[in-house]
């Protein structure tokens, strides 16, 4: 008989963090009925990606399993999961942070990272050009308002992102 050795390593650090930011505690409501995971598109098209599992996950401190790899990048914000929770867990809030916590890591996406550089950089995801102000005027749209940078760029850094790397440009 062949024996397997699985191994894992469980932060009570980690656990202790999810739990202490802005709609983490909600965790504690999960009662693992998995229509969160019925109703999920993302889970409906990829096999691998649960949100329920990655909430216990979460719960349980597994930092790596629910932090590392592509998995969480692959929750695509549309809270339909947010919606479908019973017991009013913030099932996709939670996985935000858990997007947040990865991104500290080193794991990000190269799409989200150039996002979030542009971000960095200019106070907006698709900054504003001469193209898009005429056609704004064309539509008797105002110009868009001007942003804070400083104040966009202090909120990034405050969530440890990589920017600035080798790959960003947000100067
Ligand atoms: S729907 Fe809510 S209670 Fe059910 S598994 Fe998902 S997060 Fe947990
Ligand atoms: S927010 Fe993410 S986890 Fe929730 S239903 Fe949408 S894709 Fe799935």
């Amino acid at each position: 008989m062949e024996v397997v050795t699985l191994t894992t390593t469980i932060s009570s650090d980690f656990r202790k963090l999810i739990l202490s930011l802005f709609e983490g505690d909600s965790l504690r409501y999960c009662m693992q009925c998995s229509l969160c995971s019925g109703i999920c598109p993302a889970a409906r098209i990829v096999g691998r990606f649960n949100p329920r599992r990655m909430l216990w996950e979460a719960f349980l401190g597994l930092e790596n399993e629910a932090t590392l790899g592509e998995n969480v990048w692959l929750c695509l914000g549309c809270h339909l999961c947010l919606e479908a929770c019973p017991t009013r867990v913030k099932v996709s809030h939670v996985i935000t942070l858990l997007k947040n916590l990865a991104a500290g890591r080193g794991n990000m996406p190269d799409g989200f990272l150039q996002e979030v550089n542009t971000i960095f950089k200019t106070g907006r995801s698709i900054p504003s050009s001469p193209a898009i102000e005429k056609k704004r005027l064309e539509l008797s749209l105002p110009s868009l308002p001007a942003v804070d940078v400083e104040e966009v760029r202090a909120l990034l850094k405050k969530l440890n992102l990589p920017i600035n790397n080798k790959r960003g440009d947000g100067k």
